[in-house]
C-alpha cells in the first residue's frame, strides 16, 4: 500500500470542544488552526464541529477554500501589499505588522466594499513577526484611521522561533500595550490575541492572562498537546493522525556500519552506535513523506534514522514483509504527511 496517514475526525473535534470548553471558562474564545493539515476541508468542517467560530490558515489558498464553510476566517501570516486584493477575499481578519501592507489592504476592501479587520502583531521577544513593543501604539493609531480598515485588536505569538515561553509577564505586557492603544484612538479593542497552543500551560493553572481574551490553537486541537514541553493536554486525544507505512525489508544486520565515514545524504556525519546484530525494519515512508526524528511508532518498534523514501526501524522480532507499520506524527511530521502529494489522506 501506499504510504497513508489516517484522519480521526471526530478526535479532532472533540479536541476543539474540550479546548473551547476550557478557554471559554477564562473568558478567551479560540480560532481553529489548519495550516498543518494543508488546508483539509475535511480537518475544517470538523473543527467547526466541534464549535469553532473562526478558522484560521497561514495560506490564502487554503482560506479561499474555506470560503464554502459557514465560518469566519483569518489569515495568521502578513502578505505582501501586492497580495492585498487575494487577502481581502480569503478572509475577514489578517494578521499584520507593515503599515504599507495594511494601507493596500484598506484600499482592496474599500474597492469590493467591505471592511477588513486587522490584528497589528507586536514581537515580545520570540523575534518572528511583529512591530517592537515601542512602535505598537503609533502604527495600531495610523491603521485605526485608514478607510476599509478595522482595527480588531493586536496579537503576539510566541514559542515558534525561538521558543520564548508565554507567561504571565508577556500577558501583562500586551495587555499594557492594548491599553495605550485603546487611550489613544478611544475606543475598545475587541481582540487581545495572546498566542497559540504554547499558551495552554497557562491556562491550564489558571495564571492571569490579564486582558488576552483570544488564542489561535492548532497543534493542540490537531495532536492533543500544549508545545512549550509537548505534553498531553489532559482529557485530549492524542491519536487523532496515524501515519503508517508498510515494511519493504526485514533483515537480520550488525548495527555497525562498515567501511569509511563520510557525510549521510543530507550532509550530515551520523555517528552509529555498535549494539550488535539488530532486527532491521525498512518502511516506505522518507523524509518526502514525513521527519523520520519526529515520528512516535505505535507498536514495539524503534525509528533509527531515514533518507528521501526509506525509514530505518529495529524490530523487537521479525515482522513479515509488507507488515504495516503505524506512528503518532509529531508536528514536524503532521506537516510533510499532510502536504506531501505521495501519502494518501483516509478520513474516518
Ligand atoms: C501557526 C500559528 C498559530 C498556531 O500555532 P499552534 O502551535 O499550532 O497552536 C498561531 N498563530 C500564528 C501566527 C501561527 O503562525
Amino acid at each position: 500500500m501506499p504510504p497513508r496517514v489516517r484522519i480521526d475526525l471526530k478526535a479532532i473535534s472533540d479536541n476543539a470542544r474540550m479546548l473551547m470548553e476550557l478557554c471559554s471558562k477564562r473568558s478567551i474564545s479560540i480560532s481553529g488552526v489548519t495550516k498543518a493539515s494543508a488546508g483539509s476541508m475535511e480537518v475544517a468542517q470538523a473543527m467547526i464541529d466541534g464549535g469553532v467560530r473562526e478558522i484560521a490558515d497561514s495560506r490564502i489558498a487554503n482560506l479561499m477554500r474555506y470560503s464554502k464553510l459557514d465560518v469566519k476566517r483569518m489569515l495568521l501570516r502578513p502578505v505582501t501589499p501586492e497580495q492585498a486584493g487575494p487577502a481581502v477575499e480569503a478572509c475577514d481578519t489578517s494578521l499584520n505588522t507593515e503599515l504599507e501592507t495594511i494601507k493596500s489592504l484598506g484600499r482592496e476592501a474599500l474597492r469590493r466594499g467591505v471592511e477588513h479587520r486587522v490584528i497589528i502583531m507586536v514581537d515580545l521577544g520570540d523575534r518572528r513577526e511583529g512591530v517592537m513593543p515601542r512602535d505598537a501604539t503609533a502604527i495600531c493609531e495610523e491603521a485605526s484611521s485608514i478607510d476599509g480598515i478595522d482595527l480588531r485588536g493586536i496579537g503576539t505569538n510566541l514559542a515558534c522561533f525561538a521558543g520564548i515561553i508565554p507567561t504571565p509577564v508577556k500577558m501583562a505586557q500586551l495587555s499594557h500595550i492594548a491599553e495605550m492603544v485603546e487611550d489613544r484612538i478611544g475606543l475598545p479593542l475587541e481582540t487581545v490575541s495572546g498566542g497559540n497552543s504554547a499558551n495552554l500551560g497557562m491556562v491550564l493553572k489558571g495564571s492571569n492572562h490579564h486582558r488576552v481574551n483570544d488564542l489561535r490553537l492548532g497543534e493542540s486541537i490537531l495532536l492533543g498537546l500544549e508545545t512549550v514541553n509537548r505534553t498531553p493536554v489532559p482529557g485530549l486525544r492524542t491519536d487523532a493522525f496515524i501515519v503508517s507505512g508498510d515494511l519493504i525489508e526485514v533483515k537480520e544486520k550488525p548495527s555497525k556500519p562498515d567501511g569509511d565515514v563520510g557525510q549521510d545524504a543530507f550532509g550530515n556525519t551520523v555517528e552509529i552506535k555498535d549494539e550488535g546484530m539488530q532486527i532491521k525494519g525498512i518502511v516506505n515512508l522518507g523524509r518526502q513523506d514525513v521527519d523520520p526524528s519526529d515520528l512516535v511508532p505505535v507498536g514495539d518498534v524503534k525509528v533509527l534514522g531515514g533518507s528521501s523514501d526509506h525509514t530505518l526501524l529495529s524490530l523487537r522480532r521479525s515482522l513479515k514483509v509488507g507488515s504495516s507499520i503505524g506512528f503518532i506524527p509529531g508536528y514536524g511530521s503532521l506537516l510533510r504527511c499532510m502536504t506531501s502529494p505521495y501519502v494518501e489522506k483516509v478520513y474516518v
